[in-house]
């Protein structure tokens, strides 16, 4: 809208969607929003924390962004050099997951259409329907610099993970070996220890008894998973059970298998457990697989990769897990070999992404070795180089580095980055930055390379510095590195953090931020996490479609602590702006004049400083306010409000707070007397000093306006005008006529109804507690109520009859 002159009016209410789209826009076109690596200024940078690019946004992602943008924002006023780096993340399990689910619609799985089809079809989603959340970005009004948004996998991205994976494996920090790895037997992929869900389940312990060999007597061993004794190699018990002194060396006939199996000796055993002796089934419990290592025992495999038991099983073969568990106990029982059943809930590990039980599986994967890299991580955290915001998150980071186990990163997925290790006929491994020709040991040149791919977070864990350029030498790199500031929600210290803070240590000359601000985690009425998985989320987009990007913006903050920044913003702008700048300069403004232009330079200013302070919390409504109002074409760019402006009038200030104080004062004094709005007592003030009496005169009428008043005087108290309150504000007397403010007698008539109201209650309480049957058969609570009720009567009758003699002397003084 524009008037006459052409200038831009501001309309009556403010239409957040009309403003905001072209705002943003015109940000873009005169780039405010992108980095100079030259810049001379101090430099400012956040690594935005990549999201899924099959997600979109919700209310945590908001909470996230609104703190990481206020703190870009701010330090952009300030006069930094500010890159706030966007972009996505390839999300492995999850965006695999989403299109295989659009192949089932027609009936097809990945592997109808082979590895390569499969991932040019992930890719072509991706075109389509992947990052809608950078749409909702620009709509929330994220200031970061679109030119350098990055993928986890464009062509820089993965070739600073072949750099990473290569340099830890010939440092020896990354290896290929046999392990029990957490296997999804749905998702068919190994799972690093933290994908993994505990949860307590109904089980069981099932007792099974395993005959000696030579006939001389049986073992019994507990087990909650019955069906994978048919895996079973051995026999353990602790080398000090008494019980068992005489078994070790022994060996017993493992039932339905028949396979005889050795009874080993081993301090790992919990003697408080079951009966003492355990079943080792190597190739399917870590523990299990650790003892076998110690005493050489064979691993068997007896499940397929989707948890069926495979020919290992005999004559359960086909079977699945559960299936096989009842049948081998039926099977047992059949034989009486089945001790007892009893009813044993436990923690059972689930799949993050589908929530299938997982299955602890023997197989070959690829390691990083993170004790050397969490130890560097630690190190930068000690040593004060990486600091948490909360600091008590540091525990949480230190409780889980010092736990860390070596992370399994091979996925059995197709869309990632692959493993760039290659095989040769004659079982050698050749790892390699570039795709070799020949086996590097042997020269053969028939080479498979591995099938699987890196966890997700192998390569969002480069974030802060492969996305500047590295493992080139880039001027962002050296500009924007380390960043300043992580911001975060506590839930993927674990994933997300740690990883960074390992690869930043070992790879940078310094850890990779300066804070890590963790901040809550959105939770709805439940208390409930929030996420997609949950179905509980709240879709910001609505709430921006109802009040504004802004409103959202505004509300919803935390720690670190933009939320306290705009209590205080909110609570300036009302009391101190709207209350009292505004209030004071009407009169002046309606009398015209020098004495209005100088009012509204004075509104004008602060309107100005407060719209710049607002800025990082509000940017939208602010941006259009300032342009409008104050002519100016942005101010995303500040300047940020000096503290202390070097011509700001100390003199001015204090009368000001003087002026400030006395109108209080008798505000409060109304509100504490219940005076009515529309009483206005007389005011005499006693002054303290010429300059404050001066003052006063001056800013009378502003007193009597603000403080609903008949008049203001300013000088001795008027004698004989009957009962006074005196009230002390800024040094000088108040004194207010009493009779004036409270109709005394309607008062004293309030009062009188009010201790009638309580005298008969309390004498109904007196009465029942008086009578003999009450006390001796109602219940006691009932009892004890009466009786606390009766106190509570008296305390208040006592309160009314004190304001009574008070009302009483008052009017009669
Ligand atoms: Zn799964
Ligand atoms: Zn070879």
């Amino acid at each position: 809208m524009t008037d006459a002159a052409g200038r831009r009016e501001l309309p009556k209410t403010y239409d957040p969607q009309a403003v905001e789209g072209p705002t943003y826009q015109r940000w873009l076109e005169m780039g405010a929003f992108r980095a100079d690596a030259a810049s001379q200024r101090p430099h400012f940078s956040i690594a935005l924390p990549p999201p899924n690019v099959t997600g979109s946004l919700h209310i945590g992602h908001a909470l996230d962004h609104t703190f990481q943008d206020y703190l870009a924002r701010m330090h952009r006023m300030r006069g930094h050099e500010v890159l706030w780096l966007p972009g996505m993340d390839h999300a492995g399990i999850a965006t695999q997951n989403v299109v295989e689910r659009e192949l089932a619609k027609q009936g097809k799985t990945r592997f109808d259409l082979g590895r390569e089809a499969f991932v040019e079809r992930v890719w072509a989603w991706k075109a389509e329907s992947g990052g809608r959340i950078l749409g909702q970005m620009q709509r929330l009004g994220d200031s970061v610099d679109w030119s350098r948004e990055r993928f986890t996998m464009d062509e820089g991205l993965s070739r600073a993970v072949r750099e990473v994976f290569v340099s830890l494996y010939e440092q020896g920090l990354l290896y290929r070996g046999q392990r029990i790895i957490n296997w999804c037997p749905r998702c068919l992929t190994a799972l690093s220890d933290i994908e993994v869900e505990h949860e307590e389940v109904p089980g069981e312990l099932a007792y099974l008894r395993y005959p000696l060999a030579d006939g001389s007597g049986a073992l019994v061993v507990a087990t909650s998973r019955a069906e994978t004794m048919l895996g079973d190699t051995g026999v353990a018990v602790h080398p000090d059970d008494p019980r068992y002194r005489d078994m070790i060396g022994r060996t017993v006939r493992l039932p339905l298998v028949d396979r005889e199996i050795p009874v080993v000796a081993d301090a790992a055993v919990d003697r408080e457990f079951g009966t003492g002796a355990v079943k080792v089934t190597p190739a399917h419990d870590p523990n299990d697989y650790e003892i076998a290592q110690r005493h050489g025992l064979e691993a068997v495999n007896i499940l397929t990769e989707e948890a069926v038991v495979n020919a290992n099983g005999g004559r359960f073969e086909g079977l699945d897990r559960y299936a096989a568990r009842e049948a081998v106990e039926q099977a047992l029982a059949a034989e009486g070999l089945l001790e007892k059943v009893t009813e044993a809930p436990h923690a059972v590990g689930h799949c993050y992404r589908c929530k299938t039980e997982v299955e602890p599986r023997l197989s070959l994967q690829w390691f990083v070795a993170t004790k050397p890299l969490a130890a560097e991580a630690m190190e930068a955290v000690r040593s004060g180089q990486t600091r948490f915001e909360p600091a008590r998150y540091a525990r949480t980071f230190f409780t889980w580095m010092e736990g860390i186990r070596d992370w399994c990163v091979s996925r059995q997925l197709w869309w990632g980055h692959r493993i760039p290790a290659w095989y040769c006929p004659n079982g050698h491994v050749t790892v390699a930055r570039q795709d070799p020709s020949a086996c590097a040991e042997c020269g053969a040149t028939e080479l498979r390379q591995d099938d699987d791919v890196l966890d997700t977070w192998f390569s969002s864990g480069l974030w802060p510095f492969s996305t500047l350029g590295w493992p080139d030498d880039t001027e962002d790199l050296r500009a924007f590195y380390p960043t300043s500031v992580l911001v975060t929600g506590y839930d993927i210290i674990f994933f997300w953090v740690a990883r960074m803070m390992m690869f930043g240590c070992h790879f940078q000359p310094a850890a990779p931020f300066r804070v890590v601000a963790i901040h809550g985690m959105v939770r709805d009425a439940q208390g409930k996490k929030m996420s997609k998985s949950f179905g509980n989320v709240i879709d910001p987009l609505e709430l921006m479609d109802r009040y504004g990007t802004d409103a959202l913006r505004f509300a919803l903050y935390d720690a670190y602590d933009p939320a306290e920044a705009a209590r205080l913003l909110h609570s300036f702008a009302w009391s101190e702006l709207a209350d009292w700048a505004v209030e004071l300069a009407k009169p002046r403004l309606a009398a015209g004049g020098e004495d209005a232009r100088r009012a509204g330079a004075v509104l004008a200013y602060a309107l100005d400083v407060t719209m710049r302070l607002l800025h990082p919390v509000m940017p939208f409504v602010t941006e259009e306010l300032g342009r409008v109002l104050r002519d100016v074409d942005t101010i995303t760019l500040g300047p940020w409000p000096v503290e202390r402006p070097e011509d700001l009038d100390e003199a001015a200030e204090a009368d000001m707070a003087d002026l400030q104080e006395v109108i209080a004062a008798v505000r409060r004094f109304r509100a504490e007397h219940g005076v009515p709005p529309s009483r206005h007592p007389r005011l005499t003030i006693v002054p303290v000093g010429d300059h404050q009496a001066e003052l006063l005169r001056a800013e009378g009428d502003s007193v009597r306006r603000l403080a609903r008043l008949e008049t203001v005087a300013v000088g001795p108290p008027s004698l004989g005008g009957g009962p006074t309150a005196k009230v002390l504000a800024a040094g000088a007397e108040l004194h207010l006529p009493l009779a004036g403010m409270i109709d005394l007698d309607e008062e004293l008539a309030r009062l009188e109804r009010e201790r009638e109201a309580l005298d008969a209650e309390a004498r109904r309480a007196e009465a029942k507690l008086a009578n003999a049957d009450f006390v001796a058969k109602a219940p006691a609570a009932v009892v004890d109520k009466t009786r606390a009720r009766l106190a509570e009567v008296e305390a208040a009758r006592t309160k009314v009859v004190q304001r009574i003699q008070e009302v009483t002397a008052t009017a009669g003084g």
